[in-house]
């Protein structure tokens, strides 16, 4: 079981911290890390509904409970997460806790045509609903490029193995974001209005540069 500190606020949880149940095995296929070529964002749309925000998240059992009910929720594209990872806001200290869904080495089934050379990422709970406040979405996505920084440079870590970087990630991007989004490919309002504005700040940055 892995739970690490990638940066301060940001924690990575892998499948067995948080708990996948064994009878949904990862599905999708295996992907070389050379061939992964961009980030696509996504928001879940599964509201944190026990307070008022629908996106932030208060205690780890709460995310794990989460990431489990995730691994079912849509068997139309098979019972596993359908995306690489998962981001959840937590409401404390202005936090971060990324968990493992299918990782860094199985495709994906979050964004048609690309969940072979995308990594795919969702921001858990619902962005699209008008009281999200924009403050919490901005004020978090330093940890989110620290994340992504990690994938690229330096995906390792002792108690979770010892990794090739992802040296390409990055490499295929839209001209004004660091990242897609799920409708610079479909129709949809994936990942929502209410992060859109926010993912400019996004970049990819080595966790040693924190
Ligand atoms: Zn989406």
């Amino acid at each position: 079981m892995a739970k690490f500190t990638i940066i301060p606020g940001l924690t990575f949880v892998d499948r067995k911290g948080w708990g996948a149940k064994s009878a949904f095995p990862r599905l999708g296929h295996k992907v070389p890390r050379s061939k992964r070529t961009q980030v696509i964002l996504h928001h879940t749309d599964m509201a944190d509904t026990n307070d008022a925000s629908p996106i932030l998240w208060e205690t780890l059992p709460e995310v794990y409970r989460h990431m489990r009910r995730i691994q079912t929720i849509r068997p139309d594209l098979g019972n596993d997460v359908p995306y690489n990872f998962l981001v959840f806001f937590m409401a404390k200290k202005n936090g971060m806790v990324i968990c493992e869904g299918r990782g860094e080495d199985r495709s994906g089934a979050h964004t048609k045509g690309v969940n072979t050379a995308g990594i795919g990422i969702a921001l858990a709970g619902k962005f699209d609903e008008d009281e999200v406040a924009g403050i919490e979405v901005s004020k978090r996505m330093y940890l989110l490029s620290g994340f992504l920084g990690w994938l690229r440079y330096a995906p390792s870590h002792p108690d979770y193995g010892r990794y090739p970087a992802m040296k390409n990630l990055g490499s295929v991007r839209p001209a004004d974001r660091a990242v897609f989004v799920h409708q610079d490919f479909k129709a949809t309002d994936c990942p929502g209005k209410r992060a859109l504005p926010h993912l400019a700040q996004l970049a990819f940055i080595h966790p040693n540069a924190f």
